[in-house]
């Protein structure tokens, strides 16, 4: 049986809800890594140093006995964040970045910003003590077509942000496509990105297998096959700039099935074991290492971990859903096999 043994990952990119949601789905994630930065996108978004230490707290709760994890918090982006809210969030040692939002691009992202022209004292604060920006790189202009809404964010305010700001830490998220791809590996070494394993595993064609599919749908929305296979190419290619980042945004199964279904997949029950698969499939096992346990704790400027974990090639089924506060939550894949598992 293939096995390999990887230095313990961190998830770069990740939705733990709320409350009583939170124990339900965290082990999933505590199992399988040290740490994760923890989306600020809360239906009362995290937009200061106060409320991410209250939500710290009421994730640290919900560890379950045994594991070891940290949540690495960060702000939620508005026109109203000023320099002394991100010099507290530098000071505090456990908010790691700063998530940009554009107003109405993605669950609860209604309070984000409208008008990044009004952050800029946030953004000249943020580039003086090295904390990141972490990009939801799509524009929300009804006259863009949906999958080409993060292409345009890259021509419209990419470029500018980083000439205005040279030396800002920028983490574009869950990039989605070969122009973003592009994007990051022609920029300075200020600029990386995560990758999701649904983005590698699926193409477009997945919203609509046999009829309407609500479990795939997520924002940015899933892109055409040549898409696809670039990002494969991108995460397997040894390229620094590229880590792990699951965005893994588990909703009830009742707000994906109905005729306005919300945006996100929920993988952590398969954190690492997607991404495994991805990477044999690529014939490049030996590169998840650094993409999913290097790249991104040197991108933060974070110690690697030291604990290791074992992955083996063997089928492992997954249940048709999970349990989610007194909900239920529909995996990835529900019903169907992990081909990777975690011993
Ligand atoms: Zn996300």
């Amino acid at each position: 049986m293939k096995s390999i043994t990887i230095t313990r990952p961190d998830d770069w990119h990740l939705h733990v809800r709320d409350h009583k949601f939170i124990s339900s789905i965290l082990p999933d994630t505590t199992k399988r890594f040290a740490r994760a930065i923890i989306m600020p996108n809360l239906s009362d978004p995290i937009t200061t140093t106060a409320l991410a230490a209250d939500y710290r707290a009421r994730i640290l709760m919900a560890i379950p006995t045994g594991h070891k994890f940290e949540p690495l918090m960060t702000l939620y982006l508005t026109n109203q964040t000023n320099g002394d809210e991100i010099k507290r969030a530098k000071e505090s040692g456990f908010i790691h970045g700063v998530k940009w939002y554009p107003a109405g691009a993605t669950t609860n992202s209604d309070k984000g910003v409208s008008d990044i022209a009004t952050c800029y004292g946030a953004l000249a604060v943020m580039q003086d003590v090295g904390m990141p920006l972490l990009i939801h790189g799509e524009v929300t202009d009804i006259d863009v077509d949906i999958f080409d809404r993060e292409e345009k964010f890259i021509e419209r305010f990419l470029g500018k942000i980083i000439s205005d700001f040279p030396n800002l830490k920028i983490v574009f998220e869950h990039i989605t496509t070969e122009q973003a791809i592009k994007f990051v590996e022609n920029s300075g070494p200020n600029v990386a990105a995560t990758i999701t394993a649904h983005h590698m595993l699926l193409n477009r064609n997945a919203l609509f297998k046999g009829g309407i599919r609500p479990h795939h749908y997520c924002l940015p929305v899933l892109k055409r096959e040549h898409h696809r296979k670039a990002l494969v190419k991108a995460a397997t290619s040894g390229n620094k700039k590229f880590f792990l980042g699951t965005d893994s945004a588990p909703h009830t199964e009742h707000a994906k099935e109905t005729a306005c279904g919300c945006a996100g997949i929920y993988t952590s029950h398969g954190g690492i074991e997607f991404y495994a698969e991805i990477f044999d499939k690529a014939n490049a096992l030996d590169k998840l290492e650094a993409f999913a346990s290097f790249n991104g704790a040197d991108f933060y400027g974070l110690q690697r971990n030291s604990d290791q974990i074992i992955l083996t090639k063997k089928q492992t089924k997954i249940p048709p859903s999970i349990a989610f506060g007194d909900e239920s939550c529909i995996p990835f894949r529900a019903s169907e096999c992990l081909e990777w598992a975690i011993d």
